[in-house]
């Protein structure tokens, strides 16, 4: 434990998430991560997912540690109705009140960081790509700051072209038959950085707007275009050798563009603090021992991260496919994903015989939430059936996992993409897959064909990559030291 003297005089370190659980996570990595070099560390949860994490974990997750606090911020959004209710916020109503609502709320707080005694000065601001806001508040204070932009770099570039799209007329689309018509598979050969071929269906889908004043589209746009110039830098959890042209392409326009993925086990142990969690949701803990008892590569685990919703009817149709491939399978269906409009509600989740056939037999196992890394890492996951959120495309390059990309929205198309085609360890599935196509993915992913053999061998490549980019003296590493070394020369 530190001297109060020698707390005092630590470089200071405030970091704000955008508040959902795929932005979360990777910024406790790195507030750990800055905790263990002896930054003192302020994390910023919004009030209700502060609220979340005590129903979920309890006092302990936001208890901090010696050195590492944890203050909340209003979300701008009226009370959740029920008060305790544990379900993901609407991500256009989110991304509208925190920008409304949250430059008063951060530069209040760091006003009262700056007053409080024994707290050293705050020296740096680390903020989401997502609370871009907070860079002109932190600026206008006299405090460096960066942003984290969480998703992947191809999808922070489609994202920096949002301008161009608008300026060149794709975007907003003339009219609802623009998503249908085959407008979505117009080429775009002018993006430099994207993989040759890139279509507007694989660049992010808050371009499938008849607005102009799109919520998601104008605020993406500020963030492009206004935010990300403003920061001293932009991180990202990627690492060089996997993204190269499309970083090559961000840093024409942002220089200083630090890559310090992945964000996984080397850089932020799960030993290190590990009564600070950021999961939203409690993990079911049988999921070890049933993996346990299944064969190495035997089970396609299934998981659609914390956002994605399903309809019953779909929810129906990965549960004939997976029962139709016999494949074991671990599915994580969250408490909040399934919603029906009208009386969806009526029908059962599941189909008939499903729960004794499949689940009650052992050869499938179905829990609300996972610890997800641990499920990637376990010798017996063999596939991972994912919506392909940047944090799963990155934990499951990192475990060697091959995907079977099912992608739900925002830069997960562009995600997909890349996965299937650039870096060989995927196999897409069409949005409106049924119980066939389902099957058909498991089957080709968890077989012995080719194809399947190729995504095996290029995700161990990946693996490797990804381990060494985080090794001493990998690109990441020394990107992740040069950081803290800058950032503690900081001197307020
Ligand atoms: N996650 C988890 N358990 C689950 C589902 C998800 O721990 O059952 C974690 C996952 O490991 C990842 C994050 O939640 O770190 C989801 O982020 P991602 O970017 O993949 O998707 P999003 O939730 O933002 O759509």
């Amino acid at each position: 434990m530190a001297s109060p003297a020698a707390e005092a005089s630590k470089p200071h370190v405030v970091l704000i998430p955008y508040p959902a659980q795929g932005h979360v996570t990777p910024f406790l990595r790195l507030a750990k991560a800055l905790h263990a070099r002896s930054f003192h560390v302020t994390f910023v949860h919004t009030e209700y997912n502060h609220a979340r994490l005590l129903r979920s974990r309890g006092a302990a997750a936001v208890a901090g540690a010696d050195g590492l606090r944890f203050e909340t911020i209003p979300d701008g959004l009226p009370p959740p109705a029920p008060p305790e209710l544990d379900a993901t916020q609407d991500t256009w109503a989110i991304c509208e009140a925190t920008r409304r609502t949250g430059p008063g709320h951060v530069r209040e707080l760091l006003e009262r960081l700056g007053r409080r005694a024994g707290d050293p000065p705050v020296s740096c601001v680390v903020a989401d790509g997502a609370m871009g806001f907070a860079v002109h508040v932190a600026k206008e204070m006299g405090i460096p700051a960066y942003l984290f932009f969480t998703h992947s770099a191809c999808g922070l570039l489609a994202y920096l072209n949002f301008d161009q799209l608008v300026k060149r007329g794709y975007v907003p689309l003339k009219d609802e038959s623009c998503l249908t018509n085959g407008y979505l598979d117009t080429r775009l050969d002018w993006i430099a950085g994207m993989i040759a071929g890139v279509r507007l269906s694989d660049l992010p889908t808050f371009i499938r707007t008849t607005d102009p004043d799109d919520v998601m589209l104008t605020i993406t746009i500020k963030q492009s275009e206004l935010d990300a110039p403003a920061a001293d830098g932009i991180l990202l959890n990627t690492f060089d050798d996997l993204e190269r042209a499309a970083l090559d392409a961000i840093r024409a326009r942002l220089p200083i563009t630090i890559t310090v993925g992945p964000l996984g086990p080397e850089v932020s142990p799960p030993s290190y603090l590990p009564s600070l969690t950021s999961s939203l949701w409690r993990e079911d803990g049988r999921c070890a021992a049933w993996l346990d008892s299944h064969a190495d590569a035997a089970v396609v685990y299934v998981n659609f991260g914390s956002i994605t919703v399903m309809t019953r009817a779909q929810v129906g149709e990965f549960a004939r496919g997976l029962a139709a491939a016999g494949t074991p399978f671990l599915w994580v269906i969250r408490p909040d994903m399934v919603r029906d409009a009208g009386d969806g509600e009526a029908t059962p989740l599941l189909p008939e015989g499903f729960e004794e056939e499949v689940v009650a037999s052992g050869r499938g196992m179905m829990v609300g939430w996972c610890d997800q890394e641990a499920v990637l890492g376990h010798r017996a996951t063999g596939g991972f059936l994912s919506h392909c959120g940047w944090n799963s495309t990155v934990e499951s390059l990192v475990a060697g996992v091959p995907m079977l990309c099912w992608p739900f929205f925002s830069e997960q198309v562009t995600n997909c993409r890349y996965a299937c085609e650039e870096w060989g360890v995927g196999v897409e599935m069409a949005r409106d897959a049924g119980r066939r196509e389902v099957e058909a993915a498991v089957r080709e992913v968890m077989g012995v064909s080719e194809r399947a053999a190729a995504a095996r061998r290029k995700a161990a490549e990946w693996k490797e990559e990804a381990a060494a980019a985080v090794a001493p003296g990998g690109s990441s590493q020394r990107n992740l030291e040069r950081f803290f070394a800058e950032i503690a020369r900081v001197k307020r």
